[in-house]
Parts: structure tokens; C-alpha cells; sequence
């Protein structure tokens, strides 16, 4: 298994890192993992071949992991992909793909598009095969098994979030999504090759948003995901989802003002988080950063 994380930033709109987005790769089969801003053009950038995505995941329905929806699938659209996309997200996918493509956001677009004979043969790509996530196996294929883990972000009233785990018969993968750290994750990861995880925010940071109202702050602390990353006795282990603390940009750090204590953020705040984990987990570690590469 190959994975390639295309964009490992969290919602802010940040120079240095891209909105949510990885791929898995199994021999010429691709899948992809929530479609953040910018995660198309990292695929093409990546060289993998976005015809080659067989299914993509979405781990729950914030802009930071579904906006570049669009961008993949028109441009799919026009570069002759055939037959609908599969996608399995949360309650409310289907209606956010019902939205966007025909009659939909992009539907001028399609409508003028789609006056050449060559745009009107593959329609059905702009037709997306939503199936809604439930716990447990949800996709199966002769490449892999994936399976679903309810994981706690945003009220489920809202929208349910998950995690992910792909195996195939001697490798796992699993990705965390966005959520508090739960005790659930560690049964879910047990023996992972590989655990991507995110670690959004360290203690300081969640504390300031818990106490300010600007957003959620059901994140994992990289305290936290040491000790889940040891619970869980992963092989390797990658903290991603960073929330834009080890930016050094004016602007993102005069918008994040309000998001998070702005004294602490700088790429020396990468080491303090790094050793947060290490207090817990002794494993091989990386922060992720965009285009990182993983074999499996
Ligand atoms: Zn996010
Ligand atoms: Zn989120």
C-alpha cells in the first residue's frame, strides 16, 4: 500500500499546507480520502491518475475535507472518465452531490460543457454513487476491505464523522478523521502498519478554544494520540490535521488570532509537539506535511 497525503492542513486557508485530502494506492487501483481544497491537483502533481480512484471516502462533511469535490469530479467529467464515481460519506452527502452538478452550484457549467458530442457520452460521472456510511465493513473490493469507526467532532445531529481502516490481507492502514481523542480509536487502529491520525491542536490551543466559542475544539491532543498510538500498538505512526500553528505567515497568523493563543504558533511548536507524543509513544513518528509519501 501506497499513501500519499495530498493536503494535511486543518480549515484555516493556509499558504504552507492544503485542506484534508491522502490516497491509497494498491497496485493500479487508487482510493481517496476526503477531498480538501487543492487535493486534485496534488493527485495529478503526485502522478497518480485520478481515472485510476475507484472510491472515495469522506470522513465527514466540513468544506476542509469535501471542497474540492467539484474539482474532482468535472474535472473527471472531462477527462473521460466512465461510470459514477462511488462515494461513501455521512447523512447529507447525497444531498451535498444533488447540489452541485446537475441543476445544481456548477450546473451553467455543465449545460454549456455539454453541447459537445464528446462531453455528452460520460454524464454519469457528474452523478455520483453516494452510499451513506453505517459502522462497521462498508466497502470491499479485490484489493481491500474498509471499514467505519463513529469517531466524535461535530454533534451527530449535525453530521456523524468517522474513521477509516483499509486492509488488504497482510497491511492496514487507518485514518482518524477529525475527532476528540476516544478510547474506541484504540480497538479501531489495534496493530495498524500505519495510524494517520490527526492532531489538530496541542493542550494550550484546545483549552483557548473550549474557553472562546470559535469553533469545535473536539480534537486530539498529541498527549492524547501518544497514548493512543501506544494503546493501540501501531507500527508507525503520522499526526496530521495540523490546525496552522507552525505557520510562520502574517496573514494566517492575524487570522488565526481569534482560532488559537497566536504567542505560541511558529515551526519550533513542530519539536514541542513531536516530544508531546514521544512522552507516550516511542514508535516511528512523523508530522505530516503535503506530499508525504508512505509505503506500507
Ligand atoms: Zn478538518
Ligand atoms: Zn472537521
Amino acid at each position: 500500500m501506497k499513501v500519499t497525503l495530498l493536503g494535511t492542513g486543518a480549515a484555516l486557508i493556509d499558504p504552507d499546507r492544503r485542506h484534508t485530502s491522502l490516497t491509497i494506492q494498491i497496485g493500479d487501483a487508487a482510493y481517496m480520502i476526503d477531498a480538501g481544497t487543492g487535493a486534485t491537483r496534488a493527485m495529478i502533481g503526485a502522478a497518480i491518475n485520478p481515472l485510476n480512484v475507484r472510491a472515495l471516502f469522506l470522513t465527514h462533511l466540513h468544506f476542509d475535507h469535501t471542497a474540492d469535490l467539484p474539482v474532482f469530479v468535472l474535472g473527471s467529467w472531462m477527462s473521460d472518465r466512465r461510470g459514477a464515481l462511488p462515494v461513501y460519506g455521512p447523512e447529507g452527502t447525497r444531498e451535498m452531490c444533488a447540489h452541485l452538478f446537475e441543476g445544481g452550484a456548477f450546473d451553467v457549467d455543465i449545460r454549456a460543457r455539454a453541447q459537445y458530442p464528446q462531453r455528452q457520452g460520460n454524464l454519469e460521472v457528474l452523478r455520483p454513487d453516494v452510499s451513506i456510511i453505517q459502522p462497521g465493513l462498508i466497502h470491499e473490493d479485490d484489493r481491500v476491505r474498509v471499514t467505519a469507526l463513529p469517531v466524535e467532532h461535530i454533534p451527530s445531529e449535525i453530521c456523524r464523522c468517522y474513521a477509516f481502516r483499509f486492509e488488504t490481507d497482510t497491511k492496514s492502514v487507518v485514518f482518524s478523521g477529525d475527532t476528540r481523542a476516544l478510547p474506541e480509536m484504540v480497538d479501531f487502529a489495534r496493530g495498524a502498519d500505519l495510524l494517520i491520525h490527526e492532531a489538530t491542536f496541542p493542550e494550550e490551543a484546545i483549552a483557548f478554544r473550549a474557553k472562546n466559542g470559535i469553533g469545535t475544539y473536539s480534537h486530539t491532543s498529541p498527549l492524547q494520540l501518544g497514548e493512543i498510538a501506544r494503546d493501540a500498538g501501531v507500527r508507525q505512526l503520522v499526526a496530521t490535521h495540523i490546525g496552522h500553528w507552525d505557520s510562520t505567515n502574517p496573514i494566517v497568523r492575524k487570522l488565526a488570532a481569534k482560532h488559537m493563543p497566536v504567542e505560541i504558533m511558529g515551526p519550533d511548536l513542530l519539536d514541542r509537539v513531536a516530544a508531546d507524543i514521544r512522552t507516550n509513544y516511542d514508535g516511528p513518528l512523523q508530522i505530516a506535511r503535503d506530499g508525504l509519501t508512505l509505503y506500507v
